[in-house]
């Protein structure tokens, strides 16, 4: 195989099919590819060619994947390995309102919610689960806020590989714990938050052998590498000022350093965006530490509406201040309050989103009250997870049960006759 796993820390190296997740020094792998080996194989042109390849009777991921259309960047496996739902090749949203909202002319909002589950961790998981596929796992499994546990049961299903999935008890969105009932996962209810049970998956995945698919596994973070690689290439490979995504257990921010790290080196673009990362005042850890420049390494209890991102002890910390470096990025963090009201806006133009994808809107039109970002920059910002995740979030917000709630649209009783009905139309009409 033509790439290795690396060690972050002490750049001991292991062998590609090696089932590990962290080094023996307890330390984060990379997956790393020879890119002097892959600079004269790959091109903005191999892969434009691809991305306009007219659809064939018998699809190829290699095409028709937006996630495989760049195989050689993400993992080379053979065809015939391959588990793939035609992730990715989602819309790059421009709408006047959420430019006025944010400040920004060019604000793009790149829905990865549009995914086959519903939120961007399908890119992670086609790669996931095909590793596990070539590596002959008897199972897989993950610790998971929701998102992470519906796409990890739709691509074990698809692939007929047992699945384990490991919920914090009652803190999971009622769209994505359906979602893991439907495609038959064994769920696993666990009496704690999020942290403890990714710490509870990780001693079990050792223990039974069972493969591990959190954003742990660096396998994960080199397909969810596409959202940017598809960002560059609907840019021309011109890149935009600002990438902002939210931020919870890490996995995207480290994912995006790295994409955008090895597109330089080969050549793909000559300059990168800065990143920025944004957390939920109350699950902020990274902000927190990114405040003492990285010195102090915070963790905490972590509480906010966003369940995707009610993350206290961050699993890719260390690979997520490399990207910071790498790019010049920063850390933000929003209320739950502004978070509710950038969702509502996202909403309100059509498209809609989770509360987490959210923050990633939230973030920018703060950045650019701070006069971070400015308003001639070109911005794109990534909605994680689709609207339908999370009803219940979207129905408290609209029905009064949030209390600051200020582009609540509410539902109006009225009586069955037209002449009331005709009362209330012509408030609105
Ligand atoms: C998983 C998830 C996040 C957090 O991403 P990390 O890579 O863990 O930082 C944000 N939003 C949604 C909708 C998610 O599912
Ligand atoms: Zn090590």
């Amino acid at each position: 195989m033509t790439i290795i796993l690396k060690c972050l820390n002490c750049k001991t190296e292991y062998p590609a099919d090696a089932v590990r997740y962290r080094c023996d020094c307890g330390g984060l792998l990379d997956v790393r590819h020879d890119l002097d080996a892959l600079r004269p194989q790959v091109s903005r042109a191999l892969f434009d060619g691809r991305a306009a390849a007219a659809p064939a009777p018998h699809p190829s991921p290699l095409t028709d994947s937006g996630v495989w259309r760049y195989r050689e960047l993400i993992l080379p496996a053979s065809e015939t390995d391959i588990i793939s739902r035609r992730e990715g090749n989602t819309t790059l949203y421009h709408h006047p309102r959420l430019s006025e909202y944010v400040g920004v002319g060019e604000f793009f909002a790149k829905h990865e919610g549009e995914n086959p589950t519903g939120s961007f961790k399908d890119r992670g998981m086609t790669v996931g689960t095909t590793q596990a596929k070539r590596i002959g796992a008897r199972a897989v499994a993950c610790a998971s806020t929701g998102n992470t546990s519906a796409s990890l049961a739709a691509y074990a299903a698809m692939a007929g590989m047992p699945a384990l999935v490991f919920i914090p008890a009652g803190k999971i969105a009622a769209g994505k714990l359906s979602q893991a009932l439907a495609y038959g996962a064994k769920t696993l209810q666990i009496d704690g938050d999020f942290d403890d049970a990714m710490t509870l998956v990780e001693k079990v995945c050792n223990r039974l052998g069972v493969y591990l698919l959190n954003s742990l596994n660096p396998f994960r973070l080199e397909g969810q590498k596409a959202i940017v690689f598809e960002i560059l290439q609907g840019f021309g490979w011109n890149p935009p000022d600002w990438i902002v995504l939210p931020a919870g257990n890490l996995g995207n921010t480290a994912a995006f350093g790295k994409a955008l790290f090895e597109a330089r080196e080969l050549g793909l673009i000559d300059r990168l965006p800065r990143i920025a990362s944004v957390q939920a005042v109350g699950a902020s850890p990274f902000y927190q530490s990114f405040k003492t420049d990285f010195r102090e390494h915070v963790t905490m209890k972590a509480e906010t509406i966003a369940t995707a991102i009610r993350i206290g002890n961050p699993v890719s910390y260390e690979r997520a201040v490399r990207t910071l470096a790498w790019t010049n990025g920063l850390v933000a963090s929003v209320t739950d309050d502004e978070i509710m009201d950038a969702k509502a806006m996202v909403d309100g133009a059509g498209i809609g989103c989770e509360p987490a994808s959210a923050a990633s809107v939230a973030g920018t039109r703060k950045l650019v009250r701070q006069g971070i970002i400015h308003p001639d920059d070109t911005v794109v910002s990534i909605l994680t997870g689709n609207l339908l995740k999370d009803p219940g979030a979207t129905v408290a917000y609209h029905t009064g049960e949030w209390q600051n709630a200020r582009l609540a649209n509410a539902p109006v009783q009225v009586n069955a006759d037209v002449d009331s009905v005709q009362r209330v139309i012509e408030r609105v009409i």
